[in-house]
């Protein structure tokens, strides 16, 4: 028999696949639970369910299920532009900021160059390198967190991408103002930052910077956002990037017609109308992140400080009888040991009780 994988370009031999959190059905089904009675802190989801008028805009949208979506995604992409300040054509829509991450791969990287990117940062990077042939340069975090000098040292003749999470992915470490400064200073002008700001509206105008600020300055620069966090629409798959318009007229080239659906376009249209929803869903995070951060401290653990809406937890030994002994009290959690941090679980931030079930089903864990 053939051997395909031995055919498969090696970067893609080389790749694991994405390990997503634990749907909560799949739980349900292994330990014959009812669904009802899991909580699943295990993908960074927006707790609060989506907003009312996104609801309302889907609904609107359901009777022109025949039709393609505007591929163009027009109405959304000058929504966005106009909130961001920036022009129409500098807008990139993804399916998922997932998507963004791989056109820019697909354009610019090829077998011989390379992509940097930190230790303990998004596994997607890596995945998105390798996918296309190119090689992913591994930069020691430290602390945790980005070591953006390091980074710099590491770009060579042959990169032409560098991806920095801001705050990261699983970690939820951030760097400031300055520091990104410093950085987009020095990265030659022919390498093309990708700052991923995932997490960024739960953490505004606190000590991280706005990248949106530095498009201006720095063409080399790519600003990656998304719907699935803070704003709650993670299933229907929509993110987009901010760029020069060169850039982005780059990334359309290689972007498939069709990437973002319609009701992802009219939901995300409906949810940056509603303003409230995203001063509750931070509000909420805040809150909840104190609340874990309490009940942490108290059962004598230690984590990361973490600007996202989940914080990765140390238990200073291996964590996967403890993920296991959470998963049959019915709490679905998210190891990390894939990202080389077998010694904590992420814990993403969830509704009030939902974080006080955490806390009780760890609780009694630890004590047994
Ligand atoms: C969740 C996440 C994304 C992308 O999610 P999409 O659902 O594809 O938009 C991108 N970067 C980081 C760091 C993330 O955690």
């Amino acid at each position: 028999m053939t051997d395909f994988l031995a055919l498969a370009q090696p970067g893609v031999q080389q790749l694991s696949p994405y390990v997503p959190g634990k749907p909560v059905d799949e739980l349900a089904r292994e330990l014959d639970l009812d669904p009802a009675s899991i909580v699943k802190l295990a993908s960074n989801e927006n707790p609060l369910g989506p907003s009312p008028k996104a609801l309302e805009a889907i609904r609107a949208e359901l009777a022109e299920l025949t039709r393609y979506p505007d591929g163009n995604g027009f109405e959304l992409k000058s929504r966005l532009a106009a909130c961001c300040a920036v022009q129409v054509n500098q807008v990139t829509l993804g399916n998922g900021s997932n998507d963004i991450l791989d056109l820019v791969a697909r354009a610019y990287l090829a077998p011989g160059l390379n992509a940097v990117f930190s230790q303990y940062a998004f596994a997607v990077y890596p995945i998105a390198t390798q996918a296309v042939g190119a090689q992913g340069k591994v930069v020691p975090a430290q602390d945790y967190g980005h070591d953006l000098e390091a980074m710099l040292v590491a770009i060579d003749e042959n990169t032409r991408v560098v991806f920095i999470a801001n705050p990261n992915n699983p970690t939820g470490t951030w760097f400031g103002p300055e520091a990104l400064e410093r950085f987009l200073s020095q990265v030659p002008s022919n390498v093309l930052v990708v700052l991923d700001e995932a997490y960024i509206e739960y953490a505004e105008g606190d000590e991280l910077p706005d990248g949106l600020k530095y498009l201006a300055r720095y063409d080399n620069l790519l600003v990656s956002r998304t719907f699935s966090k803070a704003y709650g629409l993670a299933a229907l798959r929509v993110g987009y990037a901010l760029s020069s318009a060169q850039i982005a007229d780059v990334l359309n080239r290689v972007r498939q017609p069709f990437n973002v659906n319609s009701l992802a376009l009219a939901a995300a249209y409906a949810t940056l109308d509603d303003g409230d929803y995203l001063t509750q869903s931070r509000q909420l995070n805040d809150a909840g992140m104190a609340q874990l951060e309490v009940g942490l401290s108290a059962l004598g653990l230690s984590w990361v400080p973490s600007k996202g809406n989940f914080i990765a937890v140390d238990f200073a030994r291996d964590t996967a009888a403890i993920n296991q002994a959470l998963l049959r009290a019915g709490v679905i959690v998210r190891p990390v040991a894939g990202y080389g941090m077998p010694n904590f679980l992420r814990v993403s931030i969830g509704l009030p009780a939902e974080n006080a079930r955490f806390l009780e089903a760890l609780a009694e864990v630890l004590r047994t």
